[in-house]
């Protein structure tokens, strides 16, 4: 199906085999997808996991891509590029090699069992809002409102730029 492009946001995530690795390698792959071109992503972030305690952090990030897939088939896309990553899916928020979420497709709202759009948990996570006002900070999220307006109600501790933790 041929659409006109349409800008989306995608939420990286991490916490196992080298998570730093896992995050930088699906940057490369979201480049190379068919139908799409990666505009911007943000620098790769620490945070202290949600959930279950007795896991590694996660290394987050989000990516701007221009795309003619429709949601759907980019969220197959997506999918293909975890399965890559051979990821299991396992405890719900638990532990796992790469976790691809599509934040936003353009303005568009869904609500359909396989995608909704904008992600169900993005306004309420630190994790999704500081890499994502990082490359998009004029952001707004269909029915939350201004990002920057989200990401100051959330709490920031316990995230950190992956090369402010090299240096300490
Ligand atoms: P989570 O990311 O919530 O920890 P998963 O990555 O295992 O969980 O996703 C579970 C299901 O969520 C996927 O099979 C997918 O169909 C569905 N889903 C619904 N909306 C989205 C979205 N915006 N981005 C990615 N997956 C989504
Ligand atoms: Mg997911």
């Amino acid at each position: 199906m041929t659409v006109a492009a349409c800008v989306v946001y995608i939420g990286l995530g991490s916490n196992l085999d080298d998570p730093v690795r896992q995050v930088g390698d699906a940057l490369l792959e979201l480049r190379e997808m068919p139908g799409s071109q990666l505009l911007r992503h943000s620098r790769l972030y620490r945070s202290t996991p949600i959930g279950p305690q007795d896991q590694p952090d996660f290394v987050n990030a989000a990516a701007m891509l221009e795309t003619a897939l429709d949601p759907f088939e980019l969220l197959d896309a997506l999918h293909l590029i975890e399965k890559r990553h051979r990821r299991e899916r396992g405890v719900r928020w638990g532990p796992r090699t790469l976790d691809l979420d599509l934040l936003l497709y353009a303005d568009r709202r869904i609500d359909s069992p396989r995608l909704q759009v904008p992600h169900p948990q993005m306004h309420r996570r630190a994790f999704v809002l500081v890499p994502l006002h990082e490359i998009a900070p004029q952001l707004t999220v269909p029915g939350q409102g201004a990002l920057a307006a989200l990401l100051a109600a959330v709490d920031t501790e316990g995230l950190r730029a992956v090369d402010e933790v090299a240096t300490g």
